[in-house]
């Protein structure tokens, strides 16, 4: 089986214990994974508190902190091909979406390298004429950033590219499903040529070490991403040191289709949003809303892409459709679709699981028009399960789609153009995406509001968000100070 190692203080090791990764695909254990404990993350935790105070990282100027991240991303680059296929093999992610995925990993490095030293203070009017007051910004510090097991080298960076370019430094806890391509990339880090300490990444369970990392005290900041009820942990542990914290959580995201809109497109773009990354992304677009005029077109489109979407093994460059990551989310498919079924949901297209090893589960399609209730409206599942509802009017289409708790992502499809404005104004979410589905940028923030989480990803926002504002005041006169009772 092959062995991977954390990386702490510049330092491979092989963690306090050693558990397996399963290959999603077959369903049988292909590597052996450091798991980080306690002692583990207190040595993380330490050596990136030392890299923060060090000479070497704290004094470096931010356009040298800029060119080493400009090596790592054409490191990334060169190396594309070795970390796209690891996590298409330890998390079943497909190779097609893997290996486009990393050319984006490679551009957010590039990104915040460009951005590093355009990070910039102020410069204040202030109303005392013998005072000169001005912003520094300056880096937040200790950033302990926990990712889920999808988009792994993405989700990370996201966060490191941001974080390093401000000036902090991180630990990483790669998610305990699917670990192999953020340890890879540790190796990969580790040539740049970063004092050791700035980033440190380690694996492991929630309770024994993403717990113990987003507790710890010596952390000032916890960039999150994964399910809601996990980030109320990560909330409540970050409290008792009141820690700063960013939550990129789950969606329950709107497709709305008006009759207006360009029928081949809407479909694409609905079959990219629902059964791309075999359902297994945050932004997916898992309510369709459509007009009952164009409802029954609509669906016969749809199930005829989703019943000829290939389905295979994720390492084969003609697959569509791989495994979903772990067997316990494939069993969550089968009870999410009983219990929609039994309040009401008929089946369009898929239902039930592939009768063949591995994780695999069918495009499914759910119309719900008779079941407003039905839990697939509802609660986020991380798979390809499309929930379906017609609409009549304009404002039915906006009450259904904020009909949520989450609000990360929506499409809107429509060629009338007030009419996308009056839904880009009305829809309750951080992204809306018109005519378009699943576009991402490293300029573009990226986040949402509710249950999807706060703060914001990507663009110079993120990178603001790994400062902190520290208030200068000068005094420009030699006079004595006047009186000392009064506040100037
Ligand atoms: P998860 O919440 O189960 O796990 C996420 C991470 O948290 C893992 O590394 C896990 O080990 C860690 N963790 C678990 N318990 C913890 C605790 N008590 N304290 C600290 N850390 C703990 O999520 P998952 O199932 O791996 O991923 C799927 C979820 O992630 C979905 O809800 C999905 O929508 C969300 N997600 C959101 C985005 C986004 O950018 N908004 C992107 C991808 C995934």
């Amino acid at each position: 089986m092959q062995q991977f190692q954390q990386y702490i203080g510049g330092v491979f090791s092989d963690g306090s214990a050693r558990f397996e990764s399963h290959d999603p695909a077959i369903g049988t254990a292909w590597a052996m994974m450091p798991e980080a404990r306690t002692v583990d993350v207190e040595a993380a935790v330490a050596a990136a508190r030392a890299a923060f105070q060090s000479p070497d990282w704290a004094d470096m100027t931010a356009t040298a902190r800029g060119k080493l991240l400009y090596r790592l991303a054409d490191l990334i680059s060169e190396n594309a091909e070795t970390l796209a296929q690891l996590e298409t093999r330890d998390t079943g992610k497909i190779i097609r979406e893997t290996s486009a995925q990393i050319a984006y990993v490679a551009e957010y490095y590039r990104y915040y390298a460009g951005l590093a030293d355009k990070i910039e203070g102020a410069h204040l009017p202030i109303d005392k004429p013998d005072m000169e007051v001005w912003l520094r910004r300056e880096p937040l510090g200790v950033v302990a950033a926990v990712v889920p097991w999808n988009s792994q080298l993405f989700l990370a960076a996201v966060k490191i590219g941001p974080a390093l370019a401000a000036g902090c430094t991180v630990v990483l806890k790669a998610s305990e499903d699917g670990p192999a391509p953020m340890l890879e990339f540790a190796r990969i880090f580790d040539q740049v040529g970063f004092p050791p300490g700035v980033l440190n990444i380690i694996t492991g369970f929630g309770a024994d070490c993403g717990a113990v990392l987003t507790a710890h005290s010596g952390i000032d900041h916890v960039a999150f991403t994964g399910g809601p009820e996990t980030a109320r942990h990560v909330v409540r542990n970050s409290a008792e040191n009141l820690a700063s914290t960013s939550l990129e959580l789950g969606g329950k995201s709107p497709f709305i289709v008006f009759e207006d809109a360009d029928i081949d497109s809407a479909v694409n773009a609905q079959v990219s949003g629902i059964f791309a990354a075999t359902g297994q992304s945050c932004v997916a677009g898992s309510r369709l809303i459509v007009s009952n005029q164009i409802k029954d077109v609509f669906l016969q489109r749809l199930k005829e892409k989703a019943e000829s979407a290939q389905i295979g093994v994720p390492d084969k460059r003609t697959t569509e459709i791989g495994p979903l990551c772990t067997k316990a989310q494939l069993n969550r498919a089968v009870d999410l679709v009983a219990a929609s079924v039994a309040a009401g949901a008929q089946i369009v297209t898929g239902g039930a699981p592939l009768d063949r090893e591995g994780n695999f589960f069918p495009p499914t399609i759910l119309d719900c028009s008779k079941a407003p209730d039905a839990p697939c409206l509802s609660e986020e599942f991380f798979g390809p399960v499309l929930s379906v509802r017609g609409f009549d009017t304009e404002a039915e289409a906006l009450a259904i789609a904020n009909d949520t708790a989450h609000g990360l992502a929506s499409g809107v499809f429509t060629r009338d153009l007030t009419r996308a404005h009056r839904m880009i104004r009305g829809i309750r979410a951080g992204i809306v995406w018109v005519n378009t589905y699943r576009a991402v940028s490293p300029i573009a923030p990226f986040g949402g509001h509710g249950l999807s989480g706060h703060g914001r990803e990507g663009g110079l926002e993120a990178a603001l968000d790994y400062t902190k504002v520290k208030t200068v005041w000068l005094r420009t006169s030699d006079d004595p100070i006047p009186e000392p009772f009064v506040m100037r």
